[in-house]
C-alpha cells in the first residue's frame, strides 16, 4: 500500500465506486488520507430527543415509528419522512432525494443520527442527519465525513482504518523550521488524531496543524499573486494636485466631511506614484459613487483610463447613466460594457477602449474579458466588491501596467478579514450620510391585516407623488416553499395599483433596463421586484419598501434593500411583512426596527448566524478550505500570514528544496487561472 495508489487497489472499490469518490476529489490513497471529517460526533453523551435543542447539533438514539415517502422536494427528487421516538418524546427526520433509503430502513429500526434539529412551522425537525444502525454506534468521538451518493459513512470510517498506516508517510510541506516556529505538531501525528482523535486535546493540536497548512498555503498564494504590486509598488502616477476641486465644485451638493476626508486619502494616493490599493467602507447610501467619480474625472484629467466593475447590468447601467450626466460636461466620455450588448457594439466599444477615446468605462464582468483592451488604464475601481472573487480583481488589475485600485464596499468587514481577503489594503471609512437623511422608519407587519395597513399605506405615499418598491424572495410560485412570489404578488397589485410593474433576475436586460428607466422617470408607482434590486439602485423619491416573506433574507441582505429608500429628503419606510412568527424572525424584525446602522446590524447578524456563515469563502472566490475557517481560526490564520510572509522574504521563487513541497501545494491550490508569480 502506498500513498499514490490508487483507490481501486483497495477491497470493494470497483469502478462505480471509484466513481462516486471521484466526485469527491478522491482518486489516490493520498487524497484519501487527506479527506478529513467534517465535524466528529461526541458519542460520549447522547441526548434524549426530548432534549434536542432547534439550531443545535446532537447524537440521538430512536426507534423508527413512521416512515413514509413525503411528496416530492423542488428539484424533483421524492422525500422521505420519518417519525423517530424513544422514551421522551419523538421527532420528525427527512430526506430530500434519498427515497432509496426507504429500501434499507424499516419501521422498528433502532438508529442513532446526528443532525442540527430545525423549526419547521413550530415543530423540531432534523434534516438530512448522519445516521447508523446502533449496533455499529462505537463509543468516543467519531469521525464524520463528507459524502456522496453511494459512500456511507460507515464505508468512509472503515477505508480510513484500512489506510491508517499510511498516515506516517504523509510528508510536510512545510520546513522543519516553520514547524518549530510556530510550534506545530508533526503531520503524522495530526492526520492520525483528527481521523482518529483518541482525545479533545489531541484532536485540537492536529487541526492547528492542519488548519496552519491549509492558510499558509492561501497566505503564500495571495502573497506571491499580489508581489507583482503590493503596498510598494509604484503606481500609475496622476500629477495633477488638487485637479478633482473642478468636479467636486460643479457637483449639485457639498461634500460630507467622510467623503471630503475619503477623497482626500485617495487624491494622496493618486498623487504619490505609490500605487493605490485602498478599500473604500461606507453603509449604504453614504455616497460612496461620488467619491468614485472623483476619482475617475482626477484620472481622465491625467490622461489616464479609469474602468468600474458592478455586480449586476442594472447596477453598471446606473452608474453609466450617471457618470455621463456629471462627466460628459467636462470633456470626459462614457462607455458602457456588458455580457448581453450587441456584437456590433461591443466591438465599437473596444475600439475605442483600445484607441484612448473612452476615458471612463463602466460594465460588468464584461469588462475583464480577455478582448478588452485599454490604452492606458490607470484606476481600477470595483463597486460592491465583496460579489466579486479576488481572482476577477486580479485580472482586472492585470489590464494595465500598475492601475491605482480602489474597491468599494457597503459590508463592513473585519479589519483581520479585510486583509485576507483584498490583501493589505488601506481603509477610508465613509462613517457619515449626507445632510437631511432621516432614518427610514422600519415595522414589522404580519401577513394577514397588518399587510392589508402596509399596502393602504403606500397607496397614501403615491397619492403623495411617492414611489414604492416591493420585494419577494421568489420568481413563480412554488410548492415547496410558501413564500410569496414576485409572480403571484404583481398580479395582485395589478388589480388594484394602475402603474405596477415586475422586475426580476430572469428578464432580458433591455426589458430590465427598460423598466429601470421608467421607475426612474417616475412613470412606475410600484416595482415589484426580487433581490435583483439589492445593491445600488438609486431612485431617490422612492420612499416606501415593502419586503415580503422578512424571514427569509438575511440581515445584512434586509439592511441593503432598505437602503434602496430614505435616498432623498423626505421621510421614507420600510415594511417587513414576516411569514414566520418564530423567536428568530421576532428577534430579526424587532434589530431592523431598531437600528439603521450597517456596522450594527452586521454585528448582530454575526451574532446571530455566526461569522463563517456570513464570510464564507464562496462569497469572495478564495480557493476552499477543507478545515480552515477564516473567521472561527483567525488567529492561526494571522500567525500564518507571518510566517507566509517570512517564507518568501527569504526565498522568493520558492525555489530551495525544503519549499518546494509548499511551491507545489500553492498552485494546486490556485490552479492555472490564477496568475501567481511563482
Ligand atoms: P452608496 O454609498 O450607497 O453607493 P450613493 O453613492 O448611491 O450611495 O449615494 C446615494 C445618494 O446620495 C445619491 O442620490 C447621491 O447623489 C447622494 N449624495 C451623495 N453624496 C451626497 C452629499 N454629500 N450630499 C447630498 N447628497 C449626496
Ligand atoms: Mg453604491
Amino acid at each position: 500500500m502506498k500513498l499514490q495508489d490508487s483507490i481501486t487497489t483497495l477491497k470493494g472499490i470497483g469502478p462505480k465506486k471509484a466513481e462516486a469518490f471521484a466526485r469527491l476529489g478522491i482518486e489516490t490513497l493520498e487524497d484519501l488520507v487527506y479527506t478529513f471529517p467534517r465535524l466528529y460526533e461526541d458519542r460520549r453523551n447522547v441526548v434524549p430527543i426530548a432534549e434536542l435543542r432547534e439550531g443545535e447539533n446532537a447524537v440521538f438514539t430512536g426507534t423508527v415509528d413512521v416512515i413514509k415517502p413525503g411528496g416530492y422536494s423542488r428539484r424533483g427528487g421524492r422525500v422521505l419522512k420519518m417519525l423517530i421516538s424513544d422514551d421522551t418524546g419523538s421527532v420528525e427526520v427527512v430526506f430530500f432525494n434519498a427515497y432509496y433509503l426507504s429500501k434499507t430502513i424499516h419501521m422498528g429500526d433502532r438508529l442513532t443520527f446526528f443532525g442540527k434539529p430545525q423549526d419547521n412551522r413550530g415543530r423540531l425537525q432534523v434534516a438530512h442527519p448522519e445516521f447508523s444502525r446502533e449496533s455499529d454506534v462505537q463509543t468516543g468521538i467519531l469521525s464524520i465525513y463528507p459524502l456522496t451518493k453511494g459512500i456511507s459513512q460507515r464505508e468512509m470510517r472503515k477505508l480510513q482504518q484500512t489506510i491508517r498506516p499510511l498516515y506516517a508517510e504523509a510528508e510536510s510541506i512545510l520546513s522543519s523550521e516553520t514547524e518549530k516556529r510556530n510550534n506545530l505538531c508533526d503531520i503524522g501525528y495530526a492526520i492520525e488524531n483528527v481521523h482518529f482523535p483518541a482525545d479533545g486535546t489531541k484532536l485540537r493540536e492536529a487541526k492547528y496543524r492542519l488548519v496552519f497548512d491549509e492558510f499558509m498555503v492561501l497566505q503564500t498564494g495571495l502573497q506571491t499573486a499580489k508581489a507583482d504590486g503590493g503596498s510598494f509598488a509604484e503606481g500609475a502616477r496622476f500629477d495633477n494636485p488638487g485637479a478633482e476641486q473642478e468636479y467636486i465644485d460643479s457637483l449639485p451638493y457639498s461634500l460630507t466631511g467622510a467623503q471630503e476626508r475619503c477623497v482626500r486619502e485617495i487624491a494622496a494616493d493618486l498623487e504619490s506614484g505609490r500605487r493605490m490599493n485602498r478599500l473604500v467602507q461606507g453603509d449604504v447610501g453614504s455616497g460612496k459613487t461620488a467619491v468614485a467619480e472623483i476619482a475617475m474625472f482626477k484620472a481622465a484629467k491625467c490622461g489616464y483610463q479609469s474602468v468600474m466593475m458592478a455586480p449586476t447590468e442594472i447596477l453598471a447601467h446606473q452608474h453609466f447613466e450617471g457618470f455621463k450626466a456629471g462627466l460628459a460636461k467636462h470633456g470626459i466620455s462614457v462607455g458602457f460594457l456588458s455580457g448581453s450588448m450587441k456584437a456590433a457594439e461591443k466591438r465599437d466599444v473596444l475600439s475605442s477602449l483600445a484607441d484612448g477615446s473612452i476615458h471612463v468605462l463602466v460594465g460588468t464582468h464584461a469588462v475583464i474579458q480577455p478582448e478588452v483592451e485599454f490604452s492606458r488604464l490607470g484606476l481600477v475601481i470595483t463597486d460592491e466588491q465583496h460579489r466579486f472573487g479576488v481572482n476577477q480583481r486580479i485580472l482586472l488589475k492585470e489590464k494595465g501596467e500598475n492601475p491605482n485600485i480602489l474597491v468599494m464596499t457597503a459590508t463592513p468587514i473585519p479589519r483581520t478579514l479585510a486583509v485576507v481577503i483584498y490583501g493589505d489594503m488601506d481603509v477610508s471609512v465613509i462613517d457619515e450620510m449626507p445632510p437631511g437623511r432621516l432614518p427610514v422608519y422600519t415595522r414589522c407587519a404580519d401577513d394577514g391585516r397588518d399587510r392589508m395597513k402596509v399596502y393602504d399605506f403606500a397607496e397614501r405615499q403615491i397619492w403623495q407623488g411617492k414611489q414604492v418598491y416591493v420585494v419577494t424572495p421568489l420568481i413563480d410560485e412554488s410548492e415547496a416553499m410558501d413564500a410569496r412570489s414576485a409572480q403571484e404578488v404583481y398580479e395582485e397589485l395589478s388589480k388594484r395599483f394602475d402603474r405596477v410593474a415586475l422586475i426580476h433576475g430572469a428578464m432580458k436586460q433591455n426589458e430590465k433596463d427598460e423598466i429601470m428607466a421608467q421607475f426612474s422617470e417616475g412613470l412606475i408607482d410600484i416595482l415589484v421586484a426580487t433581490v435583483v434590486i439589492e445593491v445600488g439602485i438609486n431612485v431617490p423619491n422612492a420612499t416606501v419598501m415593502i419586503i415580503e416573506n422578512a424571514e427569509r433574507f438575511g440581515l445584512a441582505q434586509l439592511h441593503q434593500l432598505r437602503g434602496r429608500v430614505g435616498r432623498g429628503s423626505s421621510q421614507s419606510y420600510c415594511f417587513l411583512v414576516q411569514g414566520s412568527d418564530s423567536e428568530l424572525a421576532k428577534k430579526r424584525g424587532e434589530i431592523m426596527e431598531k437600528s439603521n446602522d450597517g456596522f450594527y446590524i452586521a454585528e448582530e447578524d454575526m451574532k446571530i448566524r455566526g461569522p463563517g456563515e456570513i464570510f464564507g469563502t464562496r462569497q469572495h472566490g478564495l480557493p476552499d478550505m477543507k478545515l480552515a475557517d477564516m473567521v472561527r481560526h483567525i488567529d492561526v490564520l494571522n500567525t500564518a500570514r507571518d510566517e507566509a510572509k517570512a517564507v518568501l522574504a527569504d526565498d522568493p521563487g520558492l525555489v530551495r528544496p525544503e519549499n518546494i513541497k509548499l511551491k507545489n501545494r500553492v498552485k494546486k491550490l490556485f490552479g492555472d487561472d490564477f496568475s501567481l508569480n511563482l
